[in-house]
């Protein structure tokens, strides 16, 4: 059945149906390409995008694997066991609804106040990413030891451990990103970004919202600026306020030993690089069996990573020491198999990691002293090195509306850094092409990630196809009887040959 009017052009008249849904589709396209959604929205799509066919991956056995509630729970106790030497305390910070806590033990085992001529401070973080609970087990272990109710790990003395501490306050942060953890234990076993969808180590300030050609936001979502999350905020706070000699920042996934930079595929200068390259190599050899990866993180995991917490370690805060260990990975695993390939699946294998690497930290923080001393000036200034024991307890008031009161970037001459900031710019102005192409690539993203001059070809595109759709439309037939009314054409339907 077709009208008069659309039979006079040949045309049936359910084309203009068809062409008026497929523009109103094409129009709801297009929205959804360029529209900014939500955190929340991002996070539910990337939620939905992990469902897989889970049947005969591995799986939590939480007979020997902590939850976060009991995690949380024996680390209180072990703290309140332990008053002399160790306390606990529970950071908050809410943005937009989103709020976490976060879990600061400080250890500080025999420093008496008044007598530490040299007291060096540690910051060690676990479980920044949600996936990766076998770095909280290191976490909870290390306590143990230090807290003297865990065996010593194979080939570390009592004697050893107890000069050691005379020397150290340590800050131990067993469970960074405990809001992704609890995902992680409700199923979602590939989920590493915090509760709302953000990768808390790719949320800060260096080289923030950089994307790389293989950008995947359901994996490293950087947020909507700086500093957008709660997680890195109170860590940023914590870092800056207790100025620690030694950062840790503890990953699983594959088995490397990182410096700086993630975001360049350089190192540091030598004269830097090349003590913390001899300590990372000491590890290496005594707890990797060799098999580690060791350089600087963009140099050696085959991407370059912006806006990670270790770059800012080093860029922003001067750490002398900022390292990125990943302390195991099942690289035969399949993709989607995510707890095989971040975790030890078995009681045994989860032993020998916890006993290893828990040993592996009494390595790095015995040659703490010695690896400063190689470092040049200023890391071996007296601010870093001799500070008087009650503020070097680290009582950090972390206090979030207050301001911070850690080093400012402009006290200190480190013409080294500077240097090696300026060349990173300078890299990736080179890589990018322009100082505003390297801008326009920190970019606010849309529904799927990308940035307006990647959604312009599907704009373009999509007029192009209107256009197509429009010929057979009942617009296009009014314009061309309009046109032919006009005397200046004849319908291309009804000419005769
Ligand atoms: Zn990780």
């Amino acid at each position: 059945m077709t009208s008069g009017r659309a039979m006079q052009w040949g045309i049936p008249c359910y084309s203009d149906r068809v062409a008026k849904t497929v523009l109103v589709l094409l129009a709801y396209l297009v929205y959804c390409e360029a529209r900014p959604i939500s955190l929340e929205q991002q996070h539910l799509e990337h939620s939905r995008a992990l469902q897989v066919n889970t049947a005969g991956f591995a799986k939590p056995d939480y007979s020997y694997y902590h939850k976060s509630d009991e995690l949380l729970r024996e680390v209180r106790l072990l703290v309140e066991r332990h008053p002399d030497i160790m306390e606990t305390e529970t950071l908050s910070h809410q943005n937009e609804e989103y709020s976490a806590n976060m879990e600061v033990v400080t250890v500080r085992p025999y420093a008496t106040p008044g007598e530490a001529p040299r007291t060096l401070r540690a910051l060690l973080d676990f479980g920044q990413h949600g996936r990766e609970p076998i770095t909280c087990e290191v976490a909870l272990r290390l306590l143990r030891v230090l807290a003297g109710e865990a065996e010593l790990p194979p080939g570390v003395d009592q004697l050893q451990l107890t000069g050691l501490l005379k020397q150290l306050v340590i800050k131990i942060v067993p469970a960074e990103n405990i809001n992704g953890k609890r995902k992680v234990e409700a199923g979602e076993l590939c989920e590493r970004k915090n509760g709302r969808g953000v990768d808390p180590n790719r949320n800060w300030s260096i080289d923030w919202g950089v994307k790389e050609p293989d950008y995947d936001p359901a994996e490293e979502f950087p947020g909507t600026g700086p500093f957008s999350e709660p997680e890195a905020e109170l860590l940023q706070k914590l870092a800056a306020g207790f100025r620690p000699h030694l950062w840790v920042n503890v990953h699983s996934g594959m088995e490397a030993l990182f410096l700086p930079y993630d975001h360049l595929s350089s190192t540091p200068p030598d004269t830097v690089a090349g003590p913390m390259l001899e300590l990372l190599q000491k590890v290496n050899r005594l707890h990797c069996g060799g098999r580690c990866v060791v350089g600087s993180g963009g140099g050696s995991v085959g991407y370059l990573a912006h806006g990670t917490a270790t770059d800012y370690m080093f860029d922003v805060l001067h750490i002398p020491l900022p390292f990125t260990w990943e302390i195991y990975g099942d690289e035969k695993a399949n993709n989607d198999d995510c707890f095989r390939m971040f975790n030890p699946v078995s009681r045994a294998v989860f032993e020998e990691v916890v006993s290893n690497w828990t040993s592996a930290f009494i390595t790095v923080l015995s040659d703490l002293s010695l690896t400063l001393d190689k470092l040049p000036a200023p890391y071996t200034d007296d601010r870093w090195l001799v500070r008087n024991t009650s503020s070097a307890l680290g009582q950090v008031n972390v206090s979030v509306d207050g301001s911070m009161h850690g080093i400012r970037r402009d006290d200190l001459p480190w013409e080294e850094h500077s240097a090696g900031s300026i060349k990173g710019l300078a890299e990736q102005i080179k890589k990018r092409g322009s100082l505003e192409e390297l801008e326009d690539s920190r970019g606010m993203y849309s529904a799927f990630g990308q940035t307006w001059y990647e959604i312009l070809p599907i704009v373009v595109f999509g007029l192009v196809f209107a256009s197509l759709v429009l010929r057979r439309s009942s617009v296009w037939l009014w314009w061309r009887r309009r046109t032919y009314s006009r005397g200046r054409g004849t319908p291309r339907a009804i000419l005769p040959l």
